[in-house]
């Protein structure tokens, strides 16, 4: 055991690789001891106090068949085929949302008019960025740089490395909560994207790795294999809001995620356009998010399904930059997520729709939006979009890793989980829940906090 802390260049030369994940600020994570797969860490800024893993030597922190995984093709995810499969037909189509609102007059607990009001103003930039917010192309006609060619970062004196943490920067300046960078892997690329026609609600056009070609057509998207690299950005939803679910507080959450998604994602490919390089912004298109912000070293895949992040849990939305800008990529990390889900299962009981598995992790899914491969809980995405019009985020609210780490008996559980104590962990779990974490936060008392409680925020009222 090392136990002490580094400069931050004789980190990255300890570890071998090009720079960390980026957290709340240019911090100097500390390190702790060098592991068979890598390097354990701690970093409160980076990793709310948890001790991670960096996992070297481009190992993963799951398990996966390279023969069975495939791209996944986007008309198969649940949103795609809420739009053309037969199947979907059936499901609750009525906004519940307004019904709900229309008829208790605006005055259901937690799902009052002002409850309704913070949800709408939530999904602002979400709605309205749309094709804007994603686009391939710069929505300015010139930007300041563009005409320079590409940047070298040793023109005044950078390494690549500080040029990838200043890439990280920016994204947290324009509003990320999290940043890391992966070598962008060919199969999270979905291989072909939904067009729907009126005539064909399911056409699709395929998406082509081409040598040079970079280009978006009626009949194909073109990525050149120069863009290599994928620029992962997480969004924090705030505690308390989620913690009202299912009421409309957590919608609201998930709103201002998808909004700031836009906007972050966007601003972020201006940004690298600015200095000469390539930008595709993506929400939840293009590619898969998931994998990638693992690849990007934010976190690993938890029984929910979900990115589930050190710092913030599976409180996170996120988007993505896929770029030829030669940013240095981070190493992906091993927080013990999997084996404290072995135990856990809170989601899963949790879960009005059933759609989490309360079973051990397997090969293959349930749901043709399951893409197999990789050793999981495979979560049946259309029972949980049927469920009561989008204000459920029971799984994320009930997750202990959610949970800020401003508690105790938290901290407590995270260092277990890093020691893979697995009979204590569902121990702690039970004892957790007895504290009275995972209740629901009722709105009203919700409006009554002072906004410097809330973790996102940075200033009292
Ligand atoms: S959001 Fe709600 S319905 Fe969907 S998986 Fe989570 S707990 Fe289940
Ligand atoms: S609630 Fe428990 S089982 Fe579910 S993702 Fe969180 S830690 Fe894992």
């Amino acid at each position: 055991v090392l136990d002490k802390s580094i400069q931050r260049r004789e980190f990255f030369k300890q570890m071998g690789i090009g720079s960390a994940a980026l957290g709340m600020g240019l911090t100097t994570p500390k390190l702790i001891a060098k592991t068979a797969d890598g390097v354990l860490v701690e970093s409160e800024a980076e990793y709310g106090g948890l001790l991670v893993e960096k996992l070297t030597g481009d190992k993963f922190p799951y398990e996966y068949k390279p023969d069975v995984l495939k791209q996944m093709s986007n008309k198969m995810t649940v949103f795609s085929r809420n739009v053309w499969d037969p199947t979907r037909e059936d499901r609750p189509r009525e906004n519940l949302t307004y019904q709900r609102l229309v008829e208790g007059k605006g005055k259901i607990p937690n799902q009052t008019r002002l409850d309704y009001a913070l949800y709408d103003g939530s999904w602002t930039m979400a709605n309205m960025g749309g094709r804007m917010a994603y686009a391939w192309d710069s929505g300015r006609r010139r930007l300041s740089g563009s005409d320079l060619g590409e940047w070298d970062p040793s023109d005044i004196d950078m390494s690549w490395e500080e040029a990838s943490l200043a890439v990280k920067h920016a994204g947290l300046f324009y509003g990320a909560s999290q940043a890391g960078i992966a070598k962008l892997n060919p199969l999270w690329i979905y291989s072909d994207n939904l067009q729907p026609t009126r005539e064909d609600r399911g056409h699709t056009i395929p998406v082509y790795r081409d040598k040079e070609r970079f280009e978006q057509t009626e009949d194909a998207w073109y990525i050149p294999e120069s863009m290599n690299r994928v620029v992962a950005i997480a969004f924090e939803e705030e505690f308390y809001a989620i913690a009202n679910s299912p009421g409309r507080l957590a919608s609201a959450a998930v709103g201002s995620g998808y909004s700031r998604m836009a906007y972050t994602a966007y601003a972020l490919s201006e940004f690298i356009r600015s200095l000469g390089y390539r930008a595709i912004p993506a929400g939840n298109g293009v590619g898969l998010s998931i994998p990638i912000a693992i690849d990007a070293g934010l976190g690993e895949l938890g029984r929910l399904g979900l990115l589930t992040t050190p710092k913030y849990g599976p409180r996170v939305r996120i988007a993505k930059v896929i770029t030829d800008m030669p940013l240095l990529p981070d190493p992906r990390i091993s927080f013990g997520v999997p084996e404290f889900c072995d135990v856990c299962m809170l989601c899963a009981e949790h879960c009005p729709s059933e759609s989490i598995s309360a079973e051990p992790r397997t090969w293959e899914g349930k749901s043709p939006s399951n893409n197999p491969g990789v050793h999981k809980w495979y979560v049946q995405g259309e029972k949980c979009d049927d469920f009561n019009g989008f204000s459920c985020s029971n799984c994320k609210s009930v997750c202990p890793f959610s949970k800020p780490n401003n508690s105790w008996l938290h901290k407590m559980i995270r260092m277990i989980v890093q020691q893979r104590i697995g009979i204590v962990d569902k121990m702690l779990v039970t004892f957790d829940q007895a504290s009275g974490y995972g209740k629901q936060m009722q709105a009203a008392d919700y409006w009554k906090l002072d906004g410097s409680e809330c973790v996102t925020a940075r200033e009292k009222m």
